[in-house]
């Protein structure tokens, strides 16, 4: 048998992938599937595994040769389970992937492209920390490709030296990006990232630009994106308001709102993440639903729903708790729940 080049896919299904559409996403790993089994070198040498991580991470594909491979269905969850994803990666790698010995030559050095647009809310420097103690070289070559304006290109930096940008998270850019990568996995099926993982970055497309690390600033701490999940108050959907965060003023700008698809009994997940002060939130996006122009916390459960800023003086109804008070404008911040994005 020739040598299998490992190709493990991690793609990041948390809730804030549904803004630039999770159909983008299915849609272009199966152009490349179609484009690796146009391939001889490919189809005789790439097998390709897809681990999807939300509130958890799951590897929904072993490593299968690339005639085999099932296109994996890809569902939004809460969650970024980034660190989750890598340890479970680098667990397949070590069952998966055949070592060089003195008598056999083993596998190409597997490759791991990362894609993710959110923040993570598990614990992951740690799995990073045992990846660089111990072996003198990490068992694959990773390649981080931030999706959108707003990923946390400093953490990615933490993971890989090769961090990747795309600039327009939709289908079209998915369509480039998986393009690309069909590019990159063939030529790394000739062994040349053995050598150098930089090798395949010469063919990037436009809208995908490398990552010059040294530019960017340095974490502080300080997320690049809020979520909040807001509830209908008029046709029963959940929603998901995405603030970013304006670097100067410090506070957070509403961008955009997106219909969450509920999944029976999974709603309003618990939040992990730390409540945040609405005074360091600036605006509010409609209502995806029924238009509604502002929102409210609600006073008796906590959760946030929407409503028109028109109707201020008539009480308003929450509509995860039934509960019904008058919503003025407040001067006065409170704290709001994050969702996990
Ligand atoms: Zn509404
Ligand atoms: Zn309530």
């Amino acid at each position: 048998m020739s040598r299998r080049l490992p190709v493990y896919v991690l793609l990041d299904c948390s809730e804030s992938m549904i803004g630039p559409g999770i159909e983008g996403l299915g849609s272009a790993v199966k152009a490349m599937l179609r484009e690796l089994r146009r391939n001889p070198q490919a189809l005789e040498t790439v097998w390709l595994s897809f681990v999807t991580f939300d509130s958890e991470a799951r590897q929904v594909m072993p490593l299968t040769p690339v005639a085999d491979v099932q296109i994996p269905s890809l569902q939004v969850r809460p969650g970024t389970s980034l660190g989750g994803a890598l340890r479970l990666t680098i667990e397949s790698i070590r069952k998966e992937v055949k070592c060089t010995t003195v008598t056999e030559k083993g596998d190409f050095r597997p490759l791991i492209f990362l894609i993710t647009d959110g923040q993570p809310t598990d614990e992951w420097r740690s799995v990073i920390k045992e990846l660089d103690t111990g072996t003198k070289t990490r068992p694959a070559n990773i390649y981080a490709i931030g999706c959108g304006a707003d990923v946390d290109l400093a953490q990615l930096g933490e993971i890989t030296d090769i961090v990747l940008q795309l600039d327009k998270v939709n289908a079209d850019g998915f369509a480039k990006l998986f393009v690309w990568l069909s590019a990159s996995v063939h030529s790394a099926s000739t062994g040349v990232a053995d050598a150098d993982p930089s090798a395949l970055l010469d063919k990037l497309p436009t809208d995908i630009t490398k990552v010059d690390l040294k530019k960017v600033p340095a974490h502080d701490g300080r997320s690049r994106q809020i979520f909040l999940q807001v509830h209908c108050s008029q046709k029963r959907g959940v929603y998901l308001m995405r603030y970013r965060l304006d670097e100067k003023s410090g506070r957070y700008r509403a961008v955009a709102s997106h219909p969450l698809a509920t999944v029976a009994g999974e709603t309003a997940k618990e939040f992990r993440l730390p409540p945040v002060n609405s005074l360091l939130l600036e605006g509010v996006e409609a209502c995806p639903y029924c238009s509604n122009d502002s929102g409210a916390n609600c006073g008796a459960c906590n959760s946030l729903f929407c409503i028109s800023s028109r109707n201020l003086s008539s009480p308003s109804v929450c509509p995860s708790c039934g509960d019904s008070r008058d919503y003025g404008e407040s001067a006065e911040g409170f704290m709001v729940n994050q969702s996990t994005g």
